[in-house]
């Protein structure tokens, strides 16, 4: 006997049942994106894999252990997509969007092979809004509204906004050293993953997860006792914007982000009613990047949020299903049956927000009625020979008390419309 073919492990359908949830987030996301003047860019789902490597850099977990790559049937090496800021920046400089200043996001599946939990998959979403050309703090203060206005308006309360400064690069160099040198004094303590970058990628460190990999870091130096003036100035300046704006947030000397590109400011918003993968969203500037993969130097700073967490608070908060639907076409006997698809259009023209569903495949009155109900639909609507020779339509109250009544086509009309 053959086995069922299955979706691949970490890799999930979303069925009609919860896509509501999912209709909830991206259309509130794309109405306060549109609301900031934020312009939607679509870019493949494969790259070249040395783009990743490129941006998100060869010591990380994403290009180390994580990526899809495969080699073409022309052997170029191909990734499908960790992320999508590369594409996005790789695209910008591509089709030269970035001679001005942009304001860009996008949406997507993301690809990772990480080990499948709760709020971890290797086929994920992401909204992900990056913003070029534009050095100061005011954008990304901006970025972190954003998102403020968008937990409000998508009713998710209780976020913590964790920030951060990972100051420039020469600013970064010389903690660097010092870091090292401390957790260096501590090597025989560290976990075997931290004591792997101590060398290549110390910054990652700081937020390891091992607990006794943490105790030491407790005590290692601050990078932000290695802020320069202007580095500095920028950070303060976001911080007085969120206190101004009334927006709470904690300063998290520890907080890294898990790609390289990153400098100055970092932020996640951080949820405990997820269980270990509590990071909702998550971002920062990252000024080098776009001359890194060979663009014209631009300041740039983004973030990206990941959809399959925030819709499982959603579902927390018991958000549910679609609006019902508002009607369903009885149609019964070989005239009326023929008569139905043509007065189901009538209706879209006359009505166009209407949510109608038309019975399929004939039947008694009986069987057509109880599907009727079955659909959630709040009125049936009747045609049978009768109606068909009067020139009306019955309407029958499918969720709550009220007459049964007949109407022409135009008081049908009016009434769905307006029903009540
Ligand atoms: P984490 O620390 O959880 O691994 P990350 O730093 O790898 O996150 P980013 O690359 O910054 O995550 O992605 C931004 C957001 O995308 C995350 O905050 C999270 O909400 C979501 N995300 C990342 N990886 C996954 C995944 N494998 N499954 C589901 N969502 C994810
Ligand atoms: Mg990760």
């Amino acid at each position: 006997m053959s086995k069922h073919l299955q979706a691949i492990r970490g890799m999930h359908d979303i069925l009609p049942e919860r896509i509501a949830l999912w209709h909830c987030v991206e259309d509130t996301a794309r109405q306060v994106l549109a609301g900031y003047g934020y312009a939607e860019i679509r870019t493949p789902l494969v790259e070249v894999t040395d783009l990743f490597k490129r941006s998100i850099g060869e010591v990380t977990d994403i290009v180390e252990k994580e990526m899809y790559s495969f080699d073409d049937r022309n052997g170029d090496s191909l990734s499908l997509r960790p992320e999508g800021t590369a594409s996005c920046v790789r695209a910008a400089i591509e089709h030269g969007l970035l001679v001005q200043p942009q304001r860009l996001w996008y949406r997507g599946p993301m690809f990772r092979y990480e080990r499948p939990q709760r709020g971890r998959y290797r086929q994920f979403h992401q909204i992900g809004v990056e913003a070029f050309g534009l050095a100061g703090p005011d954008i990304d203060l901006e970025l972190i509204l954003l998102t403020a206005r968008l937990w409000r308006l998508l009713g998710l309360s209780g976020f913590r906004l964790e920030i951060n400064s990972l100051g420039d690069a020469d600013e970064r160099l010389a903690y660097r050293e010092q870091l090292i040198a401390y957790l260096a004094s501590h090597a025989d303590q560290l976990d075997a993953d931290s004591l792997k970058r101590l060398h290549t990628n110390p910054l990652r460190v700081l937020d390891s997860k091992h607990p006794q990999t943490q105790q030491i870091v407790a005590g290692a130096p601050s990078l932000m006792d290695h802020l320069g003036e202007e580095t500095r100035t920028h950070f303060e300046r976001i911080c007085r914007g969120l206190d101004d704006a009334g927006v709470a947030y904690r300063v998290n000397p520890r907080l890294v982000r898990g790609l390289d590109y990153y400098n100055r400011t970092v932020f996640e918003w951080i949820t405990d009613d997820l269980g270990a993968q509590g990071t909702v969203c998550a971002g920062g500037r990252y000024d080098g990047l776009v001359e890194q993969l060979g663009g014209r130097s631009t300041p740039a700073v983004g973030f990206a949020m990941g959809l399959e967490r925030l819709i499982e608070l959603l579902e927390l908060a018991g958000h549910t299903s679609e609006p019902p639907l508002d009607a369903y076409l009885v149609a019964v006997g070989e005239p009326a049956q023929a008569a139905a698809p043509l007065l189901a259009e009538r209706l879209r023209d006359a009505v166009p927000a209407l949510r109608l569903l038309t019975h399929s495949g004939g039947g008694s009155f009986k069987s057509q009625f109880k599907r009727a109900d079955k659909s959630g639909a709040r009125y049936a609507l009747v045609l049978g020979e009768t109606e068909l020779e009067r020139g009306v339509i019955g309407v029958k109250h499918l969720r709550e008390e009220g007459e049964q009544r007949e109407l022409g086509f135009d008081e049908l009309a009016a009434f769905l419309r307006m029903p009540g």
